[in-house]
């Protein structure tokens, strides 16, 4: 299933069993599937050529599968490989068969600080190897996030993610919390907004709400631009100087990932194993 454009296999729709729907996003669902010759299991996320078109976003589509087709961590979310037909673009993506962070975060209210320095770690691990390659994901936060079978995380979307900024939240609670200060003020940004992403992801695991919330927009905003940061009396001194370093609104003041990753809380906490690597199809 490699990507590379002029040997890569072309698959059709006929080439799969399709399973169960694991979820909607906005163009189209995503369902449980297995290739019928060898039965690996993929998700299939079915995207309609037409909706798409209507909003044209064909060249952010191509972007984001251009980008995710090169990026192999155990961390980030493969996409194997995509076909289409007339009406329908198909992204064979690897299966995380534990969902959306969102939802463990739901159910859970929030997570102890072993489970979150875990997920920081793989998240700042997964970061290191995309900014190594210049990408900047731009959109860390539980909804991409999603679980692999030891719960380790997978990042998923890549790319789209910039001209649709918490899709999700804003259709369903309208909150904007992982915005950094600079793409807020319009500023030029670089890799640091990930960072800043990660010390708001870490502050809404361990407490359960994101840093900065309100219940306007106007005031989102505000207590952003404030770096209007407050801690519950819960929430560890060592998760607090974590997210106080990440959470700077000068970027280049930012905590950069190779500290992150040695940060003391970070070591003493995480318990990060290394799932069994993904069977090879070809
Ligand atoms: P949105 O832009 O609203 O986030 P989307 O078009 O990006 O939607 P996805 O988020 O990719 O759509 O997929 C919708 C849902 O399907 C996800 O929220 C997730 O619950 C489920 N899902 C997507 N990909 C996978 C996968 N690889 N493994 C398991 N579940 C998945
Ligand atoms: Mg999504």
């Amino acid at each position: 299933m490699e990507p590379s454009t002029s040997t890569r296999r072309r698959f059709t729709i006929n080439d799969f069993e399709i399973g169960r729907p694991l979820g909607k996003g906005k163009f189209g669902n995503v369902y449980l599937a297995r290739l019928k010759e060898n039965h690996f299991i993929v998700a299939l996320k079915v995207l309609f050529k037409s909706q798409i078109e209507k909003e044209g976003l064909e060249h952010q589509l191509r972007r984001e599968v251009e980008i995710q087709a090169h990026l192999q961590h155990p961390n980030i979310l493969r996409l194997y490989n995509y076909f289409y037909d007339k009406r329908r673009v198909y992204l064979i993506l690897e299966y995380a068969p534990r969902g959306e962070l969102y939802k463990e975060l739901q159910r859970m209210q929030r997570l102890n600080e072993q489970r979150t320095a875990t997920i920081i770690e793989e998240v700042a691990l997964a970061l290191t190897y995309c900014h190594e390659k210049k990408v900047i994901h731009r959109d860390i936060k539980p909804e991409n996030l999603l679980l692999g079978l030891m719960g380790e995380v997978k990042i998923a979307d890549f790319g789209w993610s910039v001209h649709t900024p918490s899709l999700r939240r804003k259709t369903m609670c309208g909150t904007l919390d992982y915005l950094s200060p600079e793409v807020i003020e319009g500023r030029t940004y670089d890799e640091k907004v990930d960072l800043w992403c990660v010390g708001v992801l870490c502050y809404e695991l361990l407490v359960g709400q994101p840093p900065f919330e309100s219940s306007t927009h106007s005031e989102t905003y505000k207590r952003i631009l404030k770096v209007d940061l407050k801690f519950p009396e819960s929430v560890p001194l060592g998760a607090q100087d974590l997210i106080s370093k990440l959470l700077r609104y000068n970027p280049s003041e930012r905590l950069n990932l190779a500290e992150t990753l040695k940060h003391p809380w970070v070591r003493e906490h995480s318990r990060r194993v290394l799932p069994p690597v993904a069977q090879v199809v070809s």
